[in-house]
């Protein structure tokens, strides 16, 4: 403080004080997008679950400058789960395309437009007989030979979303499922399922609308654990813990299905924009019950922010991601963040 008793010292500092808060303002120092970009993890990391929506020359720039900015090792790009007449259905062959131009940074995981679409015709017409499975099968097998390292996104409890506009469920123990889960244990490849946790029949729980959604939803959760139990070679990824709309997919349940089932593991999203029920970062603070359980099961946990490239204005959920991966101690972070995917989709990163 002494230095500002000499009066010209004072009037210097003020002066760059003043310009210094013009400056910020005028460089849109509030913008939070540009907040966004200084975001980077601390270590490398993989996200194993994001989509491309605009897959044109640009989009794909987009999305590949933005992994460039995160820290992010490798990025697992997912066909999402359409039914058949969603007009914006595609499939797994043009994410291949792309990812061949880029090996060292995209992997992709496949069959969301097809296998997924298939499931759901199957439920909707009642037709899972031995044709059906045949060309389900065919599809799956077809897949693994064009290149994918995992099969999904498959769901099995679905509400609309921006990415797949249409209501959708299966039991997890569809013939179509179990068919699904001997292939992938076949050749050592998980399935990504995102299914909202229904432990019990009950009615559509608030804030959500009926329609698009059922009034009444079915219980899931014993259905997940009886496909789990149907090949326990098969990887189940369970997509989505910490994006909750039903308010069941708690660390308990989570638990549970983890102690019981030791193929089962979970992807770790968070929403910023739409936190959901049981998200395990509260005002940048990750809560004690998510670390526990991780903690208790180290090896189970992967990174599956379910960004949708090229990202949208606002708040990043990649970023989210990271904010609770560089809170997590550091061996349990590196785990979570690189070892787990490595091993799970049996991949090597350079
Ligand atoms: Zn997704």
């Amino acid at each position: 403080m002494a230095a500002f008793r000499n009066r010209p010292q004072l009037r210097i500092a003020t002066f760059c004080l003043v310009a210094l808060v013009a400056a910020c303002i005028s460089l849109g120092w509030h913008a939070p997008a540009a907040a966004q970009e200084a975001v980077k993890a601390k270590a490398p990391y993989i996200d194993a679950h994001t989509h491309l929506d605009d897959r044109s020359p640009a989009g794909v720039q987009s999305m590949l400058e933005s992994i460039s900015r995160q820290n992010v090792k490798q990025i697992f790009v997912l066909v999402p789960p359409y039914t058949v007449d969603d007009p914006a259905n595609y499939d797994t062959e043009p994410l291949l395309a792309i990812a061949k131009q880029h090996p060292d940074k995209l992997a992709v995981v496949g069959g969301g437009g097809t296998l997924n679409a298939m499931l759901q015709q199957a439920v909707t017409t009642g037709n899972a007989g031995p044709e059906v499975q045949r060309k389900f099968k065919a599809r799956a097998e077809e897949l693994v030979k064009l290149g994918v390292i995992g099969f999904g996104e498959i769901t099995t409890e679905h509400f609309p979303s921006a990415g797949s506009a249409t209501y959708q469920y299966a039991p997890a123990d569809h013939p179509l499922m179990l068919l699904l889960a001997d292939v992938a244990a076949k050749h050592n490849m998980p399935i990504v399922l995102h299914t909202e946790a229904v432990p019990q029949d009950m009615a559509l729980p608030a804030p959500l609308k009926s329609p698009p959604n059922p009034a009444r939803l079915h219980a899931n959760i014993a259905a997940l654990g009886r496909l789990a139990a149907h090949n326990p070679r098969a990887k189940i990824i369970w997509a989505h813990a910490g994006s909750d709309n039903t308010g069941y997919r708690t660390p308990e349940i989570c638990r549970t299905m983890l102690m019981i089932h030791p193929n089962v593991y979970m992807e770790i999203k968070i929403d910023p924009v739409a936190p959901g029920k049981n998200p395990p970062v509260e005002n940048g603070k990750i809560k004690p019950e998510w670390l526990k359980l991780y903690q208790e099961f180290p090896d189970r946990f992967l990174i599956g922010s379910d960004e949708h490239y090229p990202e949208s204005n606002g708040p990043q959920r990649w970023a989210a991601a990271v904010e609770l991966l560089d809170q997590l101690p550091p061996d349990l972070g590196k785990k979570i963040g690189m070892e787990n995917p490595l091993r799970i989709y049996g991949v090597k990163a350079d």
